[in-house]
């Protein structure tokens, strides 16, 4: 399910941030109910988005072009999501979202290209494209000191674990009970 989550930059009243965490809370609930993982996007909202999360522990989820700290990525993982990195962490002076690529487990780890957006800095100002993943890949593999074809490997096989790429596609019926305790 996605993109859900909140974005501060664009809800900048009081109003209009405690409106995106009704609607976020809402999503929420439809991913507990469906047993679906969410793409979460979240600008400038970490602080709330983790308070959600925490007071409804939802399927494992991805945590899309994240771009937070080492300490919010890690809380993330300890409460089962997935970290997936775009084309910032190629920003040179990129201290904080640097050190959380380092910091997340190889079994939580993705990345993405965001595109159109986010065009990797070698690449501007061409549109971003899918192709240029590698830009990611390569950088991930020097901040974390592996190989590219590891990153590669282990990236590939979290998106298949976390959207249940293998498993055959079935949506839970809902039947009031915790999507936890279902089988
Ligand atoms: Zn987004």
């Amino acid at each position: 399910m996605g993109e859900c989550g909140l974005d501060f930059a664009r809800a900048r009243t009081p109003d209009t941030r405690a409106h995106q965490v009704r609607v976020f809370r809402a999503q929420v609930e439809l991913s507990r109910t469906t047993g679906l993982p969410m793409s979460i996007h979240c600008v400038k909202a970490q602080g709330p988005m983790l308070e959600v999360l925490r007071e409804r522990p939802t399927p494992p989820s991805v945590m899309h072009a994240f771009s937070g700290s080492a300490q919010t990525a890690c809380r993330l993982v300890e409460a089962g999501h997935y970290i997936s990195f775009a084309a910032n962490v190629c920003v040179e002076n990129a201290r904080k979202v640097v050190e959380a690529a380092r910091a997340v487990p190889d079994d939580r780890l993705l990345l993405e290209t965001d595109s159109p957006d986010q065009t990797p800095p070698g690449r501007r100002p061409a549109a971003n494209e899918p192709a240029f993943i590698i830009d990611v890949a390569r950088r991930l593999a020097e901040l974390r000191g592996v190989d590219v074809a590891e990153i590669a490997t282990l990236t590939r096989d979290n998106g298949r674990r976390v959207f249940g790429i293998d498993e055959p596609f079935a949506l839970h019926e809902f039947d009031g009970e915790d999507p936890e305790r279902s089988p």
